[in-house]
């Protein structure tokens, strides 16, 4: 069934019915969700491809957050949903008008350059390396970097000629590859290079070769030495066209690769010893938990709109889960973090005027969790809220503070966003305000928010 499924792709109508991280909707990539940057955060799995759509186009600044700038290239040239043209439909990649044919799915079996493609990206998405190389990898894989060759083809030059040598038309493998200074570089990495047809092998099972050797170079995976090269090859490529005194002398791309593959190579081992697995990532279910008995718990939180208006805002939950207190505040300025310390320390006073002597507080700023725990606090801007906030900590028989994820502080959450709407100043509420009992039920019946998280 996979290499079937593998083989359906959807054509895009309205985008609402696509999954934007896991459906085949991009030519050539099975799943977005193979080269998400690792700080991308919550709910992901959920979004569909009209998601990214604003205003008709692709919000390319979305979409540099969470798959990085090689990508937004690659939007560009794809076109967007549009619900005018209606629903999305599955098509069979294998056929010109997209129908199924029984003919066409024997050939499944019969074509070595389709499997052979599909060995590549499988490969490319397998590569030991940073989720930056693989991108950039599969982007040489599917020719869609802008070479003067493409930028020809796309009418945003005439000049297809390398800036480098000047001499040929600038197609992907003369960057990376035939131009003097690749030929150069791959040269000064092994000599011996120029014996097989590592110079005369087309794109694709040149990719293909390289990416399954298993030799070692100096210590280093060729495969992760081999995109090294690749990149810092581009990369200079377009320092000399946009930025040329920066440029990386020809004669040390090969060294500066070099590092960077070694580099690489030891983050990856370490990463491995203690994680065992690097680069994947699970779905967990995220609830707020009610504290264990005595204690009551703080949720807090901060909220820093456009044009820096601030508010904060937090909620006391007893063993049970019962609502005790909550505040909002309108804050009118301030940072993102003092804003979160902000919620803390209110929080923690609103919990000392209730008669509170054990107490757990939740933010989900991991930032300012790490202020109110770490030692040497004395120089950072934040020291007098940071210290106040330890002063009403030592009042309390037992307390204890911790990161938790937006998912599980939605209550807070809402409670710092109502505060933009009040007057200036803190407002406290010993009933169930109006903005938080939804989130408040939900976090009664204990009800899970999907995240993505890296294992
Ligand atoms: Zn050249």
């Amino acid at each position: 069934m996979g290499i079937f499924a593998d083989n359906l792709v959807w054509r895009l109508g309205s985008g609402e019915n696509v999954n934007f991280w896991n459906d085949h909707w991009m030519p050539g990539v099975h799943h977005l969700i193979d080269f998400v940057q690792p700080e991308v955060f919550p709910n992901m799995l959920e979004e569909r491809v009209c998601d990214y759509v604003s205003d008709r186009r692709w919000d390319l600044n979305r979409i540099a957050v969470v798959l990085g700038d090689d990508w937004i290239p690659v939007f560009r040239s794809t076109k967007t949903p549009e619900p005018e043209i209606g629903e999305d439909i599955l098509a069979w990649l294998l056929t010109l008008d997209g129908a199924f044919s029984i003919k066409s799915a024997c050939s499944l079996y019969l074509s070595p350059s389709d499997n052979s493609k599909a060995e590549l990206f499988s490969k490319i998405w397998k590569l030991e390396a940073p989720q930056r190389l693989r991108t950039f990898c599969w982007l040489v894989a599917n020719e869609v970097l802008l070479t003067n060759e493409i930028r020809v083809k796309r009418n945003m030059t005439q000049d297809g000629s390398c800036v480098s040598c000047g001499e040929a038309i600038e197609s992907m493998l003369h960057v990376i590859r035939d131009c003097r200074v690749a030929r150069q570089t791959w040269m000064s990495i092994d000599a011996r290079l120029r014996f097989g047809n590592f110079f005369n092998t087309p794109l694709l099972p040149w990719l293909l070769e390289n990416l399954s050797s298993q030799s070692l170079f100096k210590g280093v995976q060729w495969p992760l030495l081999f995109v090294c090269i690749m990149n810092a090859l581009w990369l200079r490529r377009n320092k000399v066209i946009f930025d040329s005194d920066e440029a990386v002398a020809e004669n040390s791309i090969h060294f500066l690769a070099f590092r960077l593959a070694k580099d690489y190579s030891m983050a990856h081992l370490e990463l491995a010893q203690s994680r065992k697995k690097v680069c994947n990532f699970i779905e967990r279910q995220i609830k707020w938990k009610p504290p264990d008995h005595p204690f009551i718990k703080l949720n807090s939180d901060g909220s820093v709109l456009d044009g820096g208006r601030a508010a904060c805002g937090g909620i006391l939950r007893d063993s049970d889960g019962r609502f005790i207190a909550c505040f909002s505040v309108n804050l009118n300025g301030g940072t993102v973090t003092t804003t979160e310390l902000l919620g803390i320390l209110l929080g923690l006073e609103l919990a000392l005027n209730i008669g509170c002597s054990h107490l757990i507080i939740e933010a989900d700023s991991l930032v300012a969790v790490k202020l109110c725990l770490q030692k040497e606090i004395d120089l950072h801007a934040t020291r007098s809220l940071v210290l106040a906030i330890r002063n009403r900590c030592s009042r309390l028989t037992s307390w204890n503070i911790h990161h938790q994820f937006r998912e599980a502080n939605t209550c807070a959450d809402r409670l710092a966003h109502f505060g933009h709407s009040l007057p200036s100043g803190c407002h406290i509420f010993f009933n169930l305000s109006s903005c938080i009992s939804l989130a408040f039920h939900a976090d009664s019946i204990g009800i899970a928010l999907p995240r993505v998280v890296s294992i």
